[in-house]
């Protein structure tokens, strides 16, 4: 089965790849054939290769830049999935899109709903909520697309808040990380089993349900980005990762200046999406051991 994946050299393309299924001719375009800057090449690139399946794990995804550049991260991250999402239109293929827990406010105390209203607060969230609305709108009445949003992704490769905590505990002597920002670390490894589950369960799935095209997924519990570093912390030092555990103070949002304003609560409900797939989820403690187990290992190309 053809399957072109968009972002292959992100956090979440690497275990894409990493986890990718034997029968699967996986396609994995560099720049001057696929700019998500230029929609046209988007288009273009799909409608010459005709993938059963686009897999779209590419994204502006510096949270803080896009507030300096907007338009940029606009045509990225809700222009290029319109055109995406318009070429499988005419091919007929799927869609598996990835999009965000910052879609959300994060004023509510309680898990998010896939139906539940928008209403992000950053530029990056808009980009990526106007992503969402151009596919839903190209492909209304057709079953070929989900869009998945996940939250606080973190992985054996890549830029992600895990490999940040291991190089912060070599170079600073306190960690001041923010404890009241609350949400669920999702390994990019249990997003890539899940994606490829997808796929190999659509025709399964599709006809037993139709009333699914927005799915959540991260790893289950919630936690803080404190709490977070703390385990990284503790289970680095244990393996071996971490020689000398350094101090980590929590802090409040306000302390901490970003361009950009984050949710405060940003846990996503799975649990209509846990039984459509029929598959559990992992809880974030134990995807974390394996992330670091796979650091320590090496099991992954670093990038
Ligand atoms: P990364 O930043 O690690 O990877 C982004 C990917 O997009 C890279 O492969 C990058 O290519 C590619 N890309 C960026 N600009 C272009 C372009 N103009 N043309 C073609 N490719 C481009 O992202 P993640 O793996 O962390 O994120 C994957 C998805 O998950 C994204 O949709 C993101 O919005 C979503 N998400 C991420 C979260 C997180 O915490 N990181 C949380 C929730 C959702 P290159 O390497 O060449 O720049």
């Amino acid at each position: 089965m053809k399957v072109l994946l968009i972002g292959f050299s992100g956090q979440l393309g690497n275990s894409i790849i990493k986890n990718k299924p034997q029968n699967i001719n996986l396609i994995t375009p560099n720049r001057s054939e696929l700019d998500l800057k230029d929609g046209e090449s988007c288009y273009e690139f799909i409608i010459n290769t005709k993938p059963k399946w686009v897999i779209n794990a590419g994204a502006y995804t510096s949270v803080d830049l896009a507030e300096k550049n907007p338009q940029i991260c606009f045509k990225i991250n809700a222009k290029a999935p319109e055109y995406i999402a318009n070429a499988l239109k005419k091919t007929g293929g799927n869609l598996i899109h990835i999009s965000t827990d910052y879609v959300f406010d994060g004023n509510q105390k309680y898990p998010y709903k896939t139906n539940q209203k928008k209403n992000p607060l950053s530029v990056y969230g808009k980009s990526k909520s106007n992503g969402e609305d151009a596919i839903i709108n190209e492909l209304y009445n057709k079953k070929n697309f989900y869009i998945l949003r996940t939250s606080w992704l973190i992985g054996p490769t890549g830029k992600n808040f895990t490999k940040t905590i291991l190089n912060l505990h070599k170079k600073e002597n306190d960690l001041r990380i923010i404890s009241d920002q609350i949400g669920s670390p999702t390994s990019t490894i249990s997003l890539s089993n899940i994606i490829w589950r997808i796929i190999s369960k659509h025709s399964f799935i599709c006809q037993s349900d139709n009333s699914n095209q927005i799915l959540h997924w991260t790893d289950s519990g919630i936690t803080s980005w404190y709490q977070l570093a703390l385990k990284i912390s503790e289970i680095g030092f244990k393996i071996g990762l971490i020689e000398e555990p350094k101090n980590i103070i929590p802090i409040k949002t306000t302390e901490y200046k970003l361009l950009a304003e984050r949710p405060m609560y940003s846990v996503l409900d799975c649990e209509t999406s846990e039984n459509f797939l029929q598959f559990k989820r992992l809880n974030w403690e134990i995807s974390l051991n394996r992330i670091l187990e796979s650091i320590k290992e090496k099991k992954y190309n670093q990038l």
